[in-house]
């Protein structure tokens, strides 16, 4: 199945010269859902992890039915002062200014491998902020799933010590 064709280019949107990235029409299938979400279990199943995080809110779509699938955790990575109890924070770049991301202090276990989950790689600054996040915490990133990479941002190469797999690339 080529998943590419189930993802709909948004030209200008959410600003422009921008051309975003639509998953909901991969979503909205459930042929296509299910195949990305079982390739993804292929990979997790590889890296014998113990645990899934992704960052909110697309990550939770991808992350979720990947848990499901391996009986395995998951635990959500926020924007602070979304998670009710203790947290770890990450401060991390935007565009324009910066944002922060949290996690529950207990919710990574130490020694614990982790696979982190999202839907789309761009320039790579909310998944550095994870991994900072989940290693804090003890955590060992196994791996690093998307749905789609945007390989001309270059975002791999903040990630170069991770091992990374996209399904679909740009
Ligand atoms: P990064 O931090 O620059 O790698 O941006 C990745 C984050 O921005 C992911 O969590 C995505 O959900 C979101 N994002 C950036 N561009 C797109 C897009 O074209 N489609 C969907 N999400 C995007």
């Amino acid at each position: 199945m080529d998943l590419k064709e189930y993802i709909t280019i948004v030209p200008d949107w959410p600003k422009p010269g921008v051309e975003f990235k639509d998953i909901t029409t991969l979503m909205d299938n459930g042929e296509a859902f299910k195949y990305a979400t079982d390739k993804i279990v292929e990979y997790a199943k590889e890296k014998e992890i113990d645990l899934i995080v992704g960052p909110e809110a697309r990550g939770f779509i991808i992350g979720c039915p990947v848990a499901y699938a391996l009986g395995l955790g998951f635990a959500p990575v926020r924007k602070e002062g979304k998670l009710p109890r203790e947290t770890v924070k990450v401060d991390y770049g935007l565009e324009y200014g910066k944002d922060v991301l949290t996690i529950h202090k207990d919710a990574v276990k130490p020694g614990q491998k982790v696979l982190i989950i999202d839907d789309l790689l761009a320039t790579g600054g909310t998944i550095e902020a994870t991994i900072k996040l989940v290693e804090s915490l003890g955590g060992v990133v196994a791996g690093i799933a998307f749905l789609i990479e945007l390989t001309y941002l270059e975002g791999r190469k903040k990630l170069n010590k991770y091992d990374i797999n996209a399904l679909i690339h740009y």
